[in-house]
């Protein structure tokens, strides 16, 4: 989308920048808070909800995963909401291309016991019945740690200090035909990735830590014999994110607002992220009644679920120059778990101890107020990077959002600050087939839908006067942080390379 940039000659750009200095419309009134969130309806949001899954059950995958014509109508239904407005927005489609990984499958058994486990993101396929399973000593960064036994068998190899890519392709110069690598913290199940395809690894999967270390126990006095099934499918896929550009308030100040259009292969991802990309949807059709001071934009990125790839793509694709005009982007991932909490990101650090850069705290303080304003009570979450802020972060731009959670397991504390049940994760459709319009907490969709909002008519409206200015260079700090951080049912909500 930056193609622009370069083939542009003097004369053109003289003629862009006369476009630009047209003036708009100004007839709007500047935005308004409360008349904002007035617009914000539930039924509104609602209809939204069931066009989108109406969408994913048209297609053969029920889904809106990446790549997918669930996906690509999901794009195209934004796309049409927006431009539906009489030109408010600049409605621009980024290409993406790039291999995800839409179907996986495994099965481990050793001497004839089941154990939990999941495919290394980007392995191949296996179908291995019967073969030994070697402990490798050392941690397999080294192709002297494979003993020849390995040769023509599974190889045992415990996480750390190396890639799960080395360990592989080590595991498979000895003859291994797979691996499974056993996790080196009590954090669950290990989700690793090759970071790619690779021809000189061989498939893998991994365990827990106990479960490997209960299986280097027997090992030394009982031959492992294992049967491994992986199954995947990998493809290239091309996919497109949506950034909408209001037409009006200061391009050097812009607020920048995001959620994810894409679902899991699971299902149609109705909470997750359909919540988001109807939030900040909604409130995209509705402040088109309104000027603002500030220019704010919206985005609907592909491929989260793969690994924030199409987000990631877009950062990538702004100048320097271009990114320090962002003052502050939110982003809305799940805004309407049936076993809620109503969670705004950490950004000033005080719960988890990692902050993020200057205006992330400020960020986080009006969703507080906002909160507290409605009589609600409220909880900060990790501000881990994981979701389409993550590349914001990176590239040193302060970033808040607010967060009705996943797969965090409900604590007595935020039942007694929410109700709801005890023990139970928060959303416990979670990245599956349920996760459809029944799935969805009106209450919390509302409350946080005009969160988004608030936000919008508040930073619309002062053009971010008084706002931390931005700071070139990302400026993350990490503290003590008071509180234990939650318990998650999955061990990493994406694969980690090491
Ligand atoms: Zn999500």
């Amino acid at each position: 989308m930056n193609m622009m940039k370069w083939t542009l000659g003097p004369a053109l750009l003289a003629l862009s920048q006369l476009a630009a200095a047209k003036p708009v419309n100004n007839t709007k009134p500047l935005v308004n808070d409360k008349a904002l969130q007035d617009a914000i309806k539930v039924e509104n949001l609602y209809k939204h909800a069931e066009n989108l899954q109406a969408i994913a059950y048209s297609t053969p995958g029920r889904n809106r995963v990446a790549g997918s014509t669930g996906h690509d109508l999901t794009v195209e239904y934004i796309t049409e909401q927006l431009n539906a407005l009489d030109g408010y927005y600049d409605v621009e489609l980024q290409p993406w291309e790039g291999y995800t990984q839409t179907y996986e499958e495994i099965s481990f058994t050793v001497n004839g016991v089941v154990y939990e486990a999941q495919v290394v993101e980007y392995s191949s396929n296996l179908t291995a019945t019967d073969v030994p399973l070697v402990v490798v000593p050392n941690l397999g960064c080294d192709a002297t740690d494979f003993p020849s036994t390995v040769s023509g068998s599974v190889a045992l190899v415990h996480r750390g200090s190396c890639t799960f890519a080395i360990k592989s392709q080590n595991a498979k110069a000895a003859g291994a035909i797979g691996v499974i690598f056993w996790n080196n913290e009590n954090a669950g199940v290990v989700a690793g990735t090759y970071g790619g395809i690779l021809d000189d690894a061989v498939p893998g999967g991994g365990i827990t830590q106990a479960d490997g270390e209960a299986l280097v126990a027997l090992s030394s006095n009982t031959t492992l014999t294992t049967s491994l099934e992986i199954a995947t499918v990998i493809e290239l896929v091309q996919s497109n994110n949506v950034i909408a550009t209001s037409k009006y308030g200061s391009p050097d100040n812009i607020l920048f607002l995001g959620a994810h259009s894409d679902s899991v292969a699971a299902g149609p991802g109705i909470n997750d992220d359909g919540s988001g990309t109807i939030g900040i949807l909604e409130t995209a059709i509705q402040l088109a009644k309104y000027s603002t001071k500030a220019q704010v934009k919206f985005g609907w990125w592909t491929a989260e679920e793969s690994g924030l790839l199409g987000s990631t793509y877009y950062v990538e694709s702004l100048s320097d120059e271009e990114l320090l005009k962002i003052r502050l982007y939110l982003n809305f991932d799940m805004i309407a778990s049936p076993n809620y909490i109503l969670g705004h990101y950490d950004g000033d650090g005080s719960e988890f101890g990692e902050t993020g850069p200057a205006g992330s705290a400020e960020a986080e303080h009006l969703f507080e107020e906002y909160y507290e304003s409605n009589g609600l009570n409220h909880t900060a979450t990790e501000f881990n990077g994981r979701s389409d802020y993550g590349p914001f972060l990176d590239a040193g731009i302060p970033s808040g959002g607010l967060d009705a959670g996943a797969d965090e397991v409900k604590t007595q504390e935020w039942v007694d600050q929410f109700g709801g049940t005890l023990g139970a994760i928060l959303d416990p459709n979670y990245h599956s087939a349920e996760d459809d319009v029944a799935n969805l907490n009106e209450f919390c969709f509302g409350v946080m839908s005009k969160g988004i909002a608030h936000a919008v008519a508040t930073y619309g409206a002062s053009g971010f006067e008084g706002f931390p200015e931005r700071e070139t260079a990302a400026k993350r700090s990490v503290g003590e942080g008071t509180k234990a951080k939650p318990t998650h049912k999955y061990p990493y909500r994406f694969p980690t390379i090491l």
